[in-house]
């Protein structure tokens, strides 16, 4: 990949999952570099390693329980006890 290659992408958003373009530029390593919106109402996350969006309407709360759902799990805080849920029956 060339350094400072820009591709075009498309990225949903963490919250609600609608699609947005985004500019997104990586260096000779495939690092990601910078990421820009090309639509309007988007708030680009700022995480090193790849392009996150979210519409600008949701609050940081809203942010940042999606992204605990998506890199972590919908039942990750519930790994304590699923192995007793498993045990009744
Ligand atoms: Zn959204």
């Amino acid at each position: 990949m060339a350094d400072g290659q820009i591709n075009d992408e498309r990225h949903d958003c963490v919250v609600c999952g609608r699609l947005y373009s985004l500019q997104v530029t990586y260096d000779a390593e495939g690092q990601m570099r910078s990421c820009v919106a090309t639509s309007p109402g988007v708030r680009v996350l700022p995480d090193p390693n790849q392009p996150l969006v979210t519409c600008s309407v949701h609050s940081g709360s809203e942010v940042g329980a999606a992204l605990a759902e998506r890199f972590f799990g919908p039942h990750a805080h519930e790994h304590d006890h699923a192995h007793q849920d498993e045990a009744e029956g």
